[in-house]
């Protein structure tokens, strides 16, 4: 049983209240370690520690700045088995998932913000005759960034690389639910040279660790990525102190599929956009919407697909598809499927808890599941249920897609399967989303603003809106 700690001041050290929380393992539904259920008081060790390192982090020359966090992203990807290991435990990915994807990314992160913190520039506004301005992009000062379970290294680092390229210190919380490779990223970090203090990270729940970094005057500005709900009580708390606030929320995305797609790719990666990470990326597809005349045989294919995608250990080197985050999610995914069926939905395939054998027999493990006939306003149809369930339905035409892809309160990402380039313009104009994918999903550039609209989130992640994020920006100007 594995005990980690917080990292505070550039060491691991105990909750100041030497309180626990379990961790446990999705795969065998067992506890196999505790972290600490941090409260004020860490919080207060973090922020002294932060103060502290302030001054000289963000003094550092642009190009020391740039080595340290390199060497951050060394240390992962030297480190790549292990965290990919600790991941697919932790969240019960399929550890090839964590190798291919999870990891590497994390790794990026910290390269790609190495060299936008020494790529950044600034405008300047010239007037005519008379003056020049230009733009300041400084520091903020101390920052918080929380981040939930379903990408943990991968989401992690994505706030806090920025974070720390523009010059800022940081005080971060992973999800109670997935908390290891957050704790691994302290040792790698040590290593990599971080001054002491410029990172710190502190375990425990939303309610007694996530709220309190919120709240805390001296954290000027929040990064959060998390479901919906959590964010408007963040964006509530935070208002009277009038801090920046950057909101990666939930998603309900749709996916529209034409008769004239390339069949066999669109099929292809509709279902990986479908039942990727178990259908736990808040960019999969939920609401598939299919051209008529092409119905019958997509859902038939997929379903043949789904069929042959059997949950399994995900610690195996060839499992595809892995458990679910934790009992309650798998309850309230479980408790969708019956909404679902109550609503008139018909279950096409899936909708059962899988009981696997040996180590995983008291895992969560959910069927994929493909489910048709629910109206579009169905609670199935509107609410994020975050996991292995998927709706289909059939459209007339471009018309009918387009209102049926932005009914939805979410405005996070969607996805187009055409061959005509003028529906695929069309459609990329007229969708509420922040992202649109056409002819693929999740091909990611790190310089493109990643982001949603409506209940989806505020503000933009990515390159530099990053950047823009965490620097507070101040006009001079100079009259000559
Ligand atoms: P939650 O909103 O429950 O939690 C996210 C993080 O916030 C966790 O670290 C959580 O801690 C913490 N937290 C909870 N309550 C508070 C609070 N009051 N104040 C401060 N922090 C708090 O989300 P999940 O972890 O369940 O993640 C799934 C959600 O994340 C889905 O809705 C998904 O769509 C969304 N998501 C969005 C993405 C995007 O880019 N738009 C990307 C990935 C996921 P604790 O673990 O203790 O609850």
């Amino acid at each position: 049983m594995e005990t980690l700690a917080n990292f505070i001041n550039g060491k691991y050290c105990p909750p100041v209240n030497q309180r626990y929380i379990d961790n446990m393992e999705p795969a065998t539904g067992l506890v196999y370690g505790q972290i600490p259920n941090s409260d004020a008081d860490d919080l207060e060790l973090a922020i002294t520690a932060a103060e502290m390192a302030l001054p000289a982090w963000r003094e550092l020359a642009l190009e020391q700045r740039a080595d340290i966090l390199v060497k951050i992203a060394q240390g992962i990807e030297d480190n790549l088995d292990k965290l990919a290991l600790a991941e697919a435990i932790d969240n019960g990915k399929p550890i090839s998932l964590a190798k291919s994807i999870d990891i590497p990314r994390a790794a990026s992160n910290f390269k790609f913000f190495a060299h936008a913190c020494s790529q950044f520039a600034s405008e300047a506004h010239a007037m005519t005759n008379s003056a020049i301005n230009y733009t300041l992009r400084q520091p903020i000062g101390i920052v918080g960034c929380i981040s939930p379970w379903n990408l943990p290294l991968y989401l992690f680092t994505w706030k806090i690389a920025p974070a720390l390229a523009a010059g800022n210190c940081v005080i971060a919380k992973p999800s109670e639910v997935t908390p290891k490779t957050a704790y691994l990223l302290g040792e790698i970090c040590q290593q990599a040279g971080l001054p002491k203090g410029v990172l710190n990270i502190l375990h425990g729940t939303g309610k007694n660790i996530g709220s309190v970094i919120c709240a805390h005057p001296k954290v000027k500005a929040i990064s959060f990525t998390g479901g919906t709900k959590t964010g408007a009580a963040i964006a509530s708390q935070v208002a009277s102190q009038f801090k920046k606030l950057s909101l990666e929320l939930g998603g309900k995305n749709p996916a529209l599929i034409f008769a004239d797609c390339d069949f066999d790719s669109t099929l292809n990666e509709v279902f990986r956009a479908s039942f990727a990470n178990q259908g736990q990326i808040c960019l999969c597809s939920s609401r598939l919407y299919i051209e008529h005349s092409v119905y019958d045989k997509f859902k038939a294919a997929l379903v043949e697909k789904a069929k042959a995608l059997i949950p399994q250990d995900p610690l195996l080197e060839n499992s595809k598809m892995g458990a679910i985050v934790s009992l309650d999610h798998l309850n309230k995914i479980k408790h969708s499927i019956e909404q679902a069926k109550q609503a008139g939905g018909t279950i096409l395939c899936g909708g059962e808890q899988v009981q696997l054998t040996g180590r995983c027999t008291q895992g969560y493990f959910l069927q994929p599941t493909l489910i048709e006939n629910l109206a579009n306003d169905a609670l199935c149809n509107q609410e994020e249920i975050f996991g292995p369930m998927i709706t289909l339905q059939p459209f007339d035409n471009d018309k009918q897609a387009l209102t049926l892809a932005n009914d939805s309160q979410y405005g996070l990402a969607a996805t187009v399967w055409t061959n005509n380039l003028t529906r695929a313009h069309h459609f990329a104009e007229q969708l509420h989303t922040g992202i649109v994918w056409i002819n693929c999903w999740l091909l990611r550039d790190l310089r493109t603003p990643f982001g949603g609209m409506k209940h989806s989130g505020l503000g933009r992640e990515g390159g530099n809106e990053a950047m823009r994020f965490f620097t507070e920006t101040k006009n001079v100007c100079i009259k000559y």
